[in-house]
């Protein structure tokens, strides 16, 4: 693929669901924060050619000693972008905005949230490989397993909603970085890449993702999260 890629990984939440002392996505995982667990699957993949974190404008963790190992096994491969937002979306605007300093509009960019530690060089290079020649781009994404009930006020069943054709949208989330700046700006209230893509009346492709890349979001994930890191990828 003549085009390069790029790694945008969000990383400026507070957490607050995940009932954390500190901001999640520094939560030790294996003795390691789970961002340098997320860093590192893409600094593993050798199709990306750099990464850039964003962190809020005061997060000093990038030269912190907690970053030194991934920093040492990245090279300039791994940069950070001080320049959170309010929101999600906020984030990787102006994440999108820094990286257009160095990347060409037609470059990809994959965007990955910071909470999702387990993903693998493996799903990264497969994602890649399915959307070289794709239009449009899309995501990582998981077929909803379970039935689904809307509640009530009272936490009742309201309704069963059926499940066929519905997913779990994960990241990466991988798109030109041309039309995601252009997408960002029309929609910048979107919750993911895909829905500002979608609010530019494209379809974004499904790609099957897995059920371990869940995205660290309630105490309890912290558990699993560690329990897939300790697996081979
Ligand atoms: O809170 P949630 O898990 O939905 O956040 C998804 C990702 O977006 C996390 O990696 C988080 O750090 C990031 N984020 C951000 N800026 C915000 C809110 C969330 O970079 N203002």
């Amino acid at each position: 693929m003549a085009q390069r890629c790029f790694a945008l990984i969000p990383a400026a939440g507070a957490g607050a669901r995940a009932g954390a002392p500190s901001p999640k996505q520094y939560v030790p995982l294996n003795g390691e924060a789970m961002l340098v667990h997320t860093i590192r699957a893409f600094i593993r993949s050798p199709a990306i050619a750099a990464v850039r974190v964003v962190l809020s404008a005061d997060d000093t963790w990038g030269s912190s000693a907690d970053a030194a190992s991934i920093r040492a096994e990245a090279g300039t491969r791994l940069g950070f972008v001080q320049a959170g937002g309010a929101s999600r979306a906020r984030s990787v605007a102006n994440g999108l905005e820094a990286l257009a300093a160095e990347a060409a509009a037609d470059d990809w960019v994959l965007v990955h949230d910071a909470a999702r530690p387990c993903i693998t060089p493996a799903m990264i290079g497969g994602l890649i490989d399915t959307l070289a020649d794709d239009p449009v781009g899309g995501l990582l994404a998981w077929p909803v397993p379970d039935t689904l009930k809307r509640a009530d006020a009272s936490g009742r069943v309201e309704a069963t909603i059926a499940r066929e054709g519905l997913w779990l949208a994960q990241t990466p989330q991988m798109f030109r970085i041309g039309l995601l700046r252009a997408a960002y700006a029309a929609a910048p209230g979107v919750t993911d890449e895909a829905g500002a893509v979608e609010a530019l009346g494209h379809a974004p492709r499904l790609c099957l993702g897995s059920a371990r890349n869940l995205k660290v979001t309630y105490p309890a994930d912290f558990e699993l999260a560690t329990a897939y890191l300790r697996l081979a990828d």
